[in-house]
């Protein structure tokens, strides 16, 4: 996608993090500058899957590989478009976002939470609310379900194949804590931009009521169709985490 890295003619803090109501029309901001919202070409850049490592639970330091937001990808969670609507006051929509791509100081703990680090996004929102399938930029056809079942509560996968970097990438998403699961929805069902995954819920997050959004590509050379359905998905052989602004439509 385009980028122009103009500062906001009238920003009244040079140097600090822009809001977005100092942006114009049109754009987000992305720390000190407004970045356009254009959408690209049909094919994407591919963004590089990067080496990172963090302490876990147990003491262990962990090495991993994630794949970080691109530099022309807007930082403002709000620029993009989610299976729900905004939850937040003020039409904000993430309560904790990706942060796999920080130092390890930097990543979510906590006493409560099983991992160290967050691979997705996290959207609160009241339970039952209806979850929507999101098309993804320079996606080629309709989304497949790939499962239907327990994985990070109750949770739906998703299958979207990519134009990027001259071919076609599989991508799987995980709609994640979900309440119910939408009827009919099962593995090999299609899925278009907007149809009903789920409802929103707090399986897997007990009285913590929100949609885990998760974004992973597929490795080189996997073919997803094969992959044992569920955990398997996630296997580091499998897919890569990656930062789900790099694949998200922009409002
Ligand atoms: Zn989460």
């Amino acid at each position: 996608m385009a980028v122009a890295g103009t500062r906001a003619a009238s920003s009244p803090r040079p140097g600090a993090a822009l809001a977005r109501t100092e942006c114009p029309p049109g754009t987000a901001p992305d720390n000190e500058a407004c970045v356009h919202l254009t959408r690209g070409a049909d094919d994407g850049p591919l963004a590089p899957a990067l080496p990172n490592a963090h302490r876990e639970k147990s003491g262990r330091w962990a090495q991993y590989e994630q794949i970080p937001r691109l530099p022309d990808r807007p930082g403002d969670y709000d620029a993009y478009r989610y299976p729900i609507p905004p939850g937040l006051p003020g039409g904000h929509y993430v309560v904790s976002g990706y942060d796999l791509d920080r130092p390890d100081p930097d990543q979510r703990r906590g006493r409560t939470l099983s991992h160290v680090g967050h691979g997705g996004v996290d959207l609160p929102q009241t339970k039952g609310t209806a979850v929507k399938n999101v098309a993804l930029d320079h996606q080629e056809g309709e989304a497949e379900v790939l499962y239907t079942g327990p994985l990070f509560g109750t949770t739906v996968v998703t299958r979207h194949s990519l134009r990027e970097g001259g071919r076609l990438r599989d991508y799987v998403v995980l709609f994640g804590h979900l309440d119910s699961i939408a009827a009919g929805l099962a593995p090999g069902a299609a899925v278009k931009d907007g149809d009903l995954v789920g409802a929103v819920g707090d399986t897997g997050s007990p009285s913590l009521v929100h949609l885990h959004y998760e974004v992973r590509r597929v490795r080189e050379g996997v073919d997803v169709a094969k992959v044992p359905a569920g955990a398997q998905l996630l296997a580091d052989s499998v897919s890569v985490v990656c930062d789900p602004r790099n694949v998200l439509p922009l409002k």
